[in-house]
């Protein structure tokens, strides 16, 4: 019929293939098939029914037989026909078919609408409809769901609602095919109540109606009605069959509701399905995913022969579960039961290889990729960006990056997650111009990623860039994006802004509180991190390990004795004391506030002690002096094969520094790399020379200096200068101070301590030098400061400081001490005083240094017997050293000092360091 042809408009695509050879083999066609053979004879009418599996060559060979013939373009033959092609993804050869039927009826209509739907060419489905429609052809009930089918697919309701309108018209609404074609198009665009309403109006409903809606609640997320309505289906006498089951499993994994799941698994077992393929494999799916491994290994072994579906759904929840060696196991497996990786399959094991850090077996995957042509793919691309990311190969990572065609958001993750996990800052930063340049959205992991980088660049543009795009997107809500703007403001030092996005986040989240608190913590202002602690207390946040370790960590920091014990009592309170993070946290709040004692039982409490807790205590016991003992531990560390690492090394070299056990140092120093494969690193070598300066090596000390691999630091010509101080060698002073003020250039440090080793050598000249060449410089010395922690309350002391309101009485306790310890025969040692002053007025200045003024505060305001802790801000000069003994011996109490460079415990005329310091 030609003017079909004119009418109709032509196929809006071209078939993949065209028919070749139509009329090649016929015979052979003739001869297998009897109800062809029966053709040969041409008055007979054939049954006008061909096997629906027809392959395609099968098919064109009966096309040309039926052409040859005459007959292909009657109804029944061409109807069956155009069926066949579209099964073959031919719709163009369909469409010539249909083109040449003088008549089409409703079912030549109906067949070439479903192969225009099946091939997803919504849009000549719909045309040929109309075009039906105007030729006053009467559409049926198998019309209508078609149609509905291909709006839902092309996500074109508009059409839907018109389809709906002609079925009300007709009557068809009612029809059960009509309506759960409705009920599921309804609930595909999220108008559930509009498919419950068609749903409780239909006269006859099936088992395909039920499922629909069901499906609908949990497309929608309605997970709770899901489960009534799955309940109202028993009720009503309806047996669910694989499809509703499958839905409802899925439902329960994708709600996490395991409860439900296994309930629901009961009455699958009941009604047994639990041999049906589908079912097994969507239980299989949710054990899997919700960790339960033995339930998901037990159904897995019983399967006769599972499918590719199964092992995927047994690989991705090894995988969600960080099971990463059993799922590159079962990828084992699988291909030795000949079951072909599909690129599921394959994403999952990328994963695991990353979480693995097998990146060998990822480039051994990407090989195969490459081979199958699978490289391209979205989810195996972004899986290897973030495999090669994570394992350290982050130019491979970009490489795939480029190649990949397509791109979305979770792969700009990977690359822009792998350049800050790569150190990458820089690149972050560009990648993330790029991101915006594609036009591909973001979200808070992109976010979370970026200021990370922008906090370790401390690039304050950037922040406020990626504040006001926060704000724009409305992602200020999310802890997380907070989190990292509070910590990015933070590392630029610029507390303000920190302070402002908090407050303004109003999101009374733990995170939100912990960043805050360390950002001012880290930032010098652990007091307002407490008062902000107070505050989150008051909203009835409760803390987690994580904030109280950061608390104790800001304690520690400021020494704040009284406030950590208050820790540690909600740290009791809260039952997070078997937690190993607050137990190392505790510890090294109570070896910084100088109880080396309570540090100790913080110790001995940890269950699973890491070599974090091994290397503080062993720091903590260094720290404080006690060397031996630290070393003691460091063997028994060892011994309960817990591998030592960089940082117990420096411990350790620290502890024998400050012990004098040379030789043992030196034992520790040589062997290091060889016992333990630590390599020697410039904090290893600035203990060495300390440890050799200290005990007066000091050609040894200045060798090491210059044979070591490193440029020397600091830290190392330090202590190199302080031990020319102690050991009265001025050339080698002079040396060392000159290259810390090259290193150095800003910092007081080495001026004064070269001014302090002119002055002991009586070298006035050289001092006042010295001094005038700070002032040109504009370095300002910072005044040596004591400060003691009694009620809460800092009291800060200087040399001589009379301002405190109690002044009076301090120095009187001062007076009646030094009365006692002259008695005891203590003699001030006044070469101690770096100026040039008389005697007299030495001992005097001597006599009120802040440290004793501090102690004598401490003695007149706390309990009798208690410990007093003060903190100095330099190192403790050598007479107060002798002092301090004899006043703890006088009062009978501990007397703790944290200086500079470490812990004085005087007890009973003793201090811990053995005056080895
Ligand atoms: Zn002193
Ligand atoms: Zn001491």
């Amino acid at each position: 019929m030609k003017l079909c042809r004119l009418t109709l408009p032509p196929l809006s695509r071209f078939d993949r293939c065209s028919l070749t050879s139509h009329f090649s083999s016929i015979s052979l066609l003739l001869q297998e098939d009897p109800i062809h053979n029966s053709n040969l004879n041409p008055s007979y009418k054939p049954l006008p029914s061909f096997s629906p599996n027809l392959d395609l060559h099968s098919t064109t060979q009966l096309h040309g037989h039926l052409t040859q013939l005459g007959i292909s373009s009657t109804p029944p033959h061409c109807n069956q026909l155009i069926t066949l092609y579209s099964k073959h993804r031919l719709p163009s050869h369909a469409r010539n078919l249909f083109d040449e039927i003088t008549d089409p009826d409703v079912i030549s209509f109906s067949s070439l609408i479903s192969c225009y739907a099946q091939n997803h060419l919504h849009q000549d489905a719909f045309l040929a409809f109309r075009f039906m429609r105007a030729r006053c052809i009467r559409f049926n009930h198998f019309t209508l769901p078609t149609l509905v089918k291909s709006c839902t697919v092309s996500s074109n309701p508009f059409m839907g609602t018109q389809i709906h309108a002609i079925a009300t018209v007709t009557g068809l609404d009612l029809d059960v095919y009509v309506a759960n074609s409705l009920i599921t198009m309804y609930a595909g665009i999220g108008l559930l109540n509009l498919s419950r309403r068609l749903f409780d109006d239909m006269p006859k409903r099936n088992i395909i109606s039920w499922n629909g809606l069901l499906a609908g609640y949990v497309g929608n997320g309605k997970f709770e009605e899901a489960i009534i309505f799955f309940r109202d289906m028993i009720i009503e006498g309806l047996r669910p069959n694989e499809h509703g089951f499958s839905c409802m499993i899925n439902a329960c994994t994708d709600f996490g509701d395991l409860e439900s799941g296994l309930a629901i698994h009961g009455f699958i077992i009941q009604l047994g399905y639990d041999s049906d393929p589908y079912t097994v494999n969507s239980l299989l799916n949710m054990y899997a995913k919700f960790g339960d491994s033995c339930a998901a290994e037990i159904i897995f072994e019983n399967l006769t022969s599972p499918d590719i579906v199964s092992w995927n759904a047994m690989i991705a929840g090894c995988v969600l579960h960080e099971q990463n060696s059993r799922a590159l196991q079962l990828l084992k497996n699988m291909r030795s039961y000949g079951i072909i990786p599909n690129f599921l399959t394959l994403s999952s094991i990328l994963k695991a290889c990353a979480g693995y850090g097998d990146v060998y077996l990822g480039q051994q995957i990407h090989g195969y990729l490459i081979k199958t042509d699978l490289s391209l793919n979205l989810y195996a691309g972004s899986g290897l960006v973030d495999l090669y990311a994570k394992g350290g190969h982050f130019e491979d990572s970009v490489q795939v990056f480029d190649s990949m065609k397509d791109r979305d958001l979770i792969t700009w993750n990977a690359l822009i997650s792998g350049c800050s996990h790569n150190e990458k800052h820089e690149e972050t930063l560009s990648y993330f111009c790029k991101i915006r340049e594609d036009g591909c959205d973001i979200n808070r992991t992109t976010l979370s990623a970026i200021l990370k980088s922008t906090a370790v660049l401390e690039a304050i543009i950037n922040t406020k860039a990626i504040h006001s795009l926060a704000l724009k997107l409305g992602f200020l809500t999310d802890p997380h994006v907070v989190n990292g703007l509070i910590n990015s403001y933070g590392k630029c030092n610029v507390l303000m802004d920190a302070a402002q996005v908090f407050d303004e986040c109003m999101i009374d989240d733990i995170i939100a509180f912990t960043s805050m608190m360390s950002t001012l913590s880290q930032g010098g202002q652990g007091e307002e991190a407490i008062r902000i602690f107070l505050n989150m207390r008051k909203k009835n946040v409760r803390p987690d390990t994580f904030v109280l370790s950061s608390l104790l960590d800001t304690c520690s920091r400021l020494s704040a004795y009284e406030q950590g014990r208050m820790i540690h009592a909600l740290v009791v309170k809260t039952c997070v004391m078997d937690d190993t993070f607050v137990g190392n946290a505790l510890l090294d709040m109570y070896a910084k506030c100088g109880s080396i004692e309570e540090a100790t039982s913080a110790f001995d409490y940890i269950l699973e002690k890491g070599v974090v807790s091994w290397s503080a205590m062993i720091g903590a016991l260094a720290q404080h002096g006690q060397g031996k003992t630290a070393l003691e531990l460091f063997q028994k560390m060892v011994y309960q094969v817990i591998m030592p690492n960089h940082v117990t090394m420096t411990s350790v070299l620290y502890a024998c520094s400050h012990t004098g056990l040379v030789d043992e140092g030196k034992k520790y120093f040589e062997s290091m790399r060889e016992t333990y494969g630590i390599e020697l690193t410039p904090e290893h070598y600035a203990c060495m020379v300390d440890l050799l300066g200290r005990a007066g090596k000091l050609t040894e000390a200045k060798e090491l200096v210059n044979k070591m691999p490193f440029e020397a630091n600091a830290k190392i010509w330090g202590s190199l200068l302080g031990a020319a101080r102690l050991h009265g060698d001025p050339q080698l002073g002079e040396l060392a101070a000159q290259q810390l003020s090259y290193v150095e250039p800003d910092k007081p440090g080495s001026h004064i301590l070269l001014a302090n080793l002119y002055a002991s050598s009586g070298m006035w000249d050289s001092v006042s030098h010295t001094r005038h060449l700070m002032r040109k410089l504009g370095i300002k010395k910072e005044p040596a400061m004591s400060w003691i922690e009694t009620k809460n309350e800092v009291h800060t002391f200087i040399v001589g400081d009379r301002s405190h309101a109690r002044s009076r009485e301090i120095y009187a306790k001062l007076e009646e001490l030094g009365e006692e310890m002259a008695k005891m025969g203590y003699v001030p040692m006044v070469e101690e005083v770096l100026h040039d002053l008389g005697r007299k007025e030495k001992e005097e200045l001597l006599s009120h240094h802040s440290e004793r003024l501090a102690v004598a505060f401490g003695l007149i305001s706390t309990p009798e017997g208690s410990p007093i802790r003060v903190k100095k801000n330099i190192r403790i000069c050598k007479d107060c050293h002798v002092a301090l003994k004899f006043i703890s011996k006088i009062v009978s109490r501990e007397i703790i000092v944290r200086d500079v460079s470490r812990f004085h415990h005087f007890r009973d005329g003793n201090c811990s360091c053995n005056d080895y310091w």
